[in-house]
């Protein structure tokens, strides 16, 4: 008989260098991986042309577990640009859509995007020293670092939210994060700032 404390580790160590978590799978995603999230396509392909950079990795804790139980993960994105647009992560809704997340920055500059699914509505929330940031439910999140160093951060989540990538593949964030006098600016998509 299994006991409650063998359900997941109680202790997992991380490493917010090299981005592992415990015994989880580091996930890379690299600049090829990211086709198509970029405003720019002619300054992605200028970038790629130089190499293929990490733009983000990836270890999640995800045990089978029962209704109440939580995933985390850790992540980096590490810095860079494609045109005026920050390096940044792939983002995704929760399969199940009502699934809410809490992101807890641990070291690094950068800021959430968050879009409610139904309305569109769009917000840019800052991942700051003593800050955190709350994803509701159906709202689709990506993370972007916006300074010179990695951003680190944990994301902490329902055992039963799932990832659902499909649903941006199509059309993308509504908006876009861009450096605009030095500081990050939200614009709609479509919007081309000279
Ligand atoms: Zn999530």
């Amino acid at each position: 008989m299994s006991t409650l404390l063998e359900v997941a580790p109680l202790l997992t160590r991380f490493d917010p260098v090299i981005g592992t978590l415990g015994d989880a799978p580091l996930v890379k995603r690299h600049l090829t991986d990211l086709r198509g999230c970029f405003r720019d396509a002619d300054a992605f392909e200028r970038v790629l042309a130089k190499g293929n950079p990490l733009v983000y990795s990836v270890a999640a804790v995800e045990p089978a577990a029962g209704d109440g139980d939580l995933h985390y993960g850790l992540g980096i994105v590490h810095p860079g640009m494609v045109g005026d647009e920050y390096f940044l992560t792939r983002g995704h809704l929760h399969t199940w859509r009502e699934a809410a997340e809490l992101y807890i920055r641990l070291s690094g500059e950068g800021v959430m995007l968050l879009e409610d699914e139904a309305t569109g509505e769009s917000r840019m929330l800052p991942l700051l020293p003593n800050t955190l940031v709350y994803v509701p439910g159906h709202t689709a999140h990506r993370t972007i670092n916006t300074g010179d160093v990695p951003l680190v951060y944990l994301g902490v989540y329902p055992a039963a939210a799932g990832h659902d990538y499909g649903a941006l593949a199509g059309r993308n964030f509504r908006y876009v994060v861009v450096q605009h006098n030095g500081q990050p600016c939200l614009q709609k998509r479509e919007q081309i700032h000279d």
